[in-house]
């Protein structure tokens, strides 16, 4: 059952909560917070909580920049990492104009919208992010370096593996958070980990990857550590990917169960996510570095699904029953997770919609060059998936034009910055690993 205001108000009341932080995050996926003290909260659910709109990046301009934050109460946690006297709660917020009309930059209100078309198309769908990062030292003054905490590899066990307490201890976080972990190790790069946790239904998911993220680095911070989002920050190791796992039901039936036929209702999903994933790529891998991490190290490069293989963009992992699922393995954990989740899930729709036929599996390695001719690619560059995401009508259906001017303006200066940088890799090693 959802959680009322009310339900909130009684919690803070009667468990010591002091502060209470609505939380939301920008068009690019940046979390944002302020911070009330608990006795502005039952105003803060009848009126909502105004804020600057022109200091958050892609939201609005000096002359109009009033905005207003609405808590949902059904987000609610404690954050564990916060003193226990005079506990921290948070809640993620919509986000309206004065007038109360909808915020085009309120993504989670576009991954809603989302859900809600599929709803009246019968379907429910469920999400399990699967998110991998990096730990890597600090210096003297806690300030990010790019050595890795340890240089162990996929699955290795201690002494190799320095991150397994840093695991357990993200694994309980969670727990209090409510995001019931699942299964956490060692990843194949030098100080990668990967902790995964339960699926959930789309908004719910998208939310809970925020959450995941937020914990990992408060987490590696009070160990002294700092946990990094970049998709490629090491150049000669794997990259961190976030493998999106989506499931229909229909009827309680989970379609993704047994054989799926080409003129099937996930088949046409598939073929939805397959025929806009170059359009999905600006929204999925917003930055420049994130195409560094595509083609290698179990990263897909090219536009085709099959059972097993770890090389295709959509793959169908063995599983049973309420398991059974799609993994989309493109997106990257610097994208804005309500976006990407929301974009993925209407590709997948418009091609349900118009019966798109799921092409023939692909069983190659794609990692061997020669395997790889009549394939089509994910765009290579930023630039290029901003070109391809700029021009396509499906994109521009989803989402307003205002939200599209302001990603595709700061990216297209991201990629300037990139590409006239006279050392590319350390424009990005200064300006976005310590923000990702
Ligand atoms: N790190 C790989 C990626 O970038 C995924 C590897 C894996 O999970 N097996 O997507
Ligand atoms: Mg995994
Ligand atoms: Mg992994
Ligand atoms: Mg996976």
């Amino acid at each position: 059952m959802k959680r009322t205001a009310q339900d909130i108000l009684n919690f803070v009341e009667d468990n010591d909560v002091k502060f209470v932080r609505l939380a939301f995050c920008d068009i690019f996926g940046n979390q944002k917070n302020i911070s009330l003290f608990a006795s502005e909260l039952p105003g803060a659910f009848e009126h909502g909580v105004c804020f600057d709109g022109s200091s958050i990046a892609g939201f609005m301009n000096t002359e109009e920049s009033d905005l207003v934050l609405w808590p949902d109460p059904d987000t609610v946690c404690i954050l564990p990492w916060r003193p226990a006297e005079g506990r921290v709660m948070r809640m993620y917020c919509d986000i309206t104009l004065p007038d109360g009309k909808p915020f085009e930059g309120n993504c989670r209100g576009y991954l809603q919208s989302v859900v809600r078309r599929a709803r009246a198309m019968g379907l429910i769908c469920n999400v399990g992010c699967e998110c991998e990062f990096y730990l890597f030292e600090t210096d003297d003054h806690g300030n990010p370096t790019k050595i890795p905490l340890d240089h162990g590899g996929y699955f290795d066990i201690a002494p190799l593996d320095k991150g397994e307490n840093i695991r357990r201890e993200i694994c309980f976080a969670m727990e209090d958070l409510g995001l019931r972990p699942q299964h956490s190790h060692h990843e194949s790069g030098h100080g990668q980990n990967e902790v995964d946790f339960l699926y959930a239904p789309a908004l719910r998911s998208a939310d809970n990857l925020n959450t995941f993220k937020s914990t990992v680095k408060a987490i590696a911070g009070r160990n002294g550590l700092f946990a990094s989002f970049m998709p490629k920050p090491l150049r000669d190791q794997a990259g961190s990917g976030l493998h999106v796992n989506i499931s229909l039901k229909r009827d309680g039936k989970n379609l993704f169960e047994g054989d799926i036929a080409p003129d099937s209702e996930p088949g046409h999903f598939i073929a939805g996510i397959l025929a806009h994933a170059r359009e999905l790529t600006a929204f999925c891998n917003p930055l420049p570095n994130s195409y560094a991490r595509f083609g290698s190290c179990e990263a897909p490069q090219y536009i085709s699904w099959s059972r097993q293989n770890r090389s295709q963009l959509v793959r169908l992992p063995s599983a049973h029953g309420e398991l059974c699922r799609m993994e989309m393995r493109s997106p990257d954990p610097s994208c804005n997770p309500h976006l990407a989740i929301g974009l993925i899930l209407a590709a997948g729709l418009d091609g349900i919609q118009n019966k798109m036929p799921l092409p023939a599996p692909i069983n190659r390695n794609l990692f061997l060059h020669s395997s790889t001719e009549g394939l089509e690619s994910l765009p290579r560059s930023l630039r290029e998936a901003i070109t391809v995401a700029a021009s396509s009508d499906f994109i521009s259906n989803e989402l307003p034009l205002a939200l599209l001017n302001k990603y595709f303006e700061y990216q297209t200066r991201l990629c300037l910055d990139f590409e006239s940088a006279p050392d590319p890799e350390a424009w990005e090693r200064e300006n976005c690993f310590p923000t990702i």
